[in-house]
């Protein structure tokens, strides 16, 4: 069948007549298709919600319990028909639960990314390429100014600070849902053993993602009491916070705050700058020019369908190779790192 009858935008989402189902609507809708817990993609009020277990057990601590009418838990791979249309999960390595959805119909087979990224990520699993008719992919930085650097060297940067600034308590803005949790795992990595401070905003995801396998170490409060010596304790320490949390009077309860960002956006030093931060750290979630590129080239699809973000540079580069393909212009989308 065509592909635009089998899936095709609409204002509340990406829509699949056949089997009557959207793709991360922006709206409230009978059936949904979750492929990550990220707040624009995953919203509540759906009468029923497809989306790997880990997924949904995200969206049950942001939203409370009754977030749908009905869970459906499916694992990666696992084969489930929706009103005839053949629907499988297929990791995006995005965040823990992140995955592509892969819809097949009458010959006709689209794989839509969600949020997804290719290099190492040790919170969750590793993005899997899907032969398909149609990939509908991100292009978050899809420009190719964004290059992001090796994750290693980021945190390697943090922990290099803390002994430069021994007396400064460093403050990182990172997503409470992915980021934050995979910050504290590459710095784990580079041996950082010591406790690392967490905003009350983050608890609830980093023990979540420790009752779903993923070990963060040690983690304390980052509270600090009124009494002598309380502000000591968080000199050279690290505190992970939500990045609006930085700038904030709660900021400036620490000792010589250093502010720091762990973002695929700190490629931009004019961002950093308006956010007043001094230590940018390079860290994305998204695929980066190259990582976008290289999987159109992996996957060679028939055709390409381009979302959210910088659309038109990779509808471009993908015509020069060739290739068809278009901008979908779906709206709602708003990625958290912004
Ligand atoms: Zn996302
Ligand atoms: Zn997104």
């Amino acid at each position: 069948m065509k592909p635009e009858a089998l899936l095709h935008p609409t204002p509340a989402g990406l829509y699949c007549p056949p089997g009557d189902f959207y793709i991360d609507p922006v709206a409230p809708v009978g059936r949904a298709i979750i492929t990550h817990g990220h707040a624009d993609h995953a919203r509540a009020g759906h009468g029923a919600v497809l989306a790997t277990p880990e997924t949904l057990a995200i969206m049950a601590v942001r939203y409370g319990e009754m977030f749908t009418e009905k869970r459906q838990p499916i694992a990666y791979g696992e084969v489930v028909e929706v009103n005839g249309v053949t629907v499988w999960l297929v990791p995006a390595g995005h965040v823990l639960g992140s995955a592509q959805a892969v819809v097949e119909h009458k010959g006709t087979r689209i794989v839509t990314t969600g949020d997804y990224k290719r290099r190492r990520d040790p919170t969750c699993a590793q993005f899997e390429p899907v032969p398909c008719d149609v990939l509908i992919s991100e292009a978050t930085f899809g420009l190719p100014v964004f290059v992001h650097p090796p994750t290693d060297g980021e945190a390697r940067k943090l922990i290099a600070s803390t002994e430069q600034f021994p007396e400064r308590a460093h403050l990182v803005g990172a997503y409470a849902l992915g980021k934050a949790q995979r910050l504290i795992c590459h710095l784990r990595e580079e041996g950082y053993d010591k406790p690392i401070f967490i905003h009350g905003a983050m608890k609830k995801l980093c023990d979540l993602y420790e009752e779903l396998g993923v070990p963060l170490g040690p983690l304390e409060p980052a509270t600090i009491e009124k009494g002598k010596g309380e502000k000591d304790r968080f000199a050279g320490e690290i505190v992970v916070c939500p990045p609006a949390a930085i700038q904030s009077t709660w900021a400036r309860r620490f000792p010589d705050p250093l502010p720091a960002f762990a973002s695929g956006w700190m490629r931009v030093r004019q961002r950093a700058k308006q956010r007043g931060v001094e230590l940018p750290i390079i860290m994305s979630d998204h695929a980066d020019w190259n990582e976008l590129t290289d999987t159109v080239e992996e996957v060679d699809p028939s055709e390409l369908w381009v979302t959210h973000g910088r659309e038109d540079a990779l509808v471009r580069w993908a015509e020069l190779q060739g290739r068809k393909a278009k901008a979908l212009h779906l709206v709602g989308y708003e990625d958290e790192n912004e």
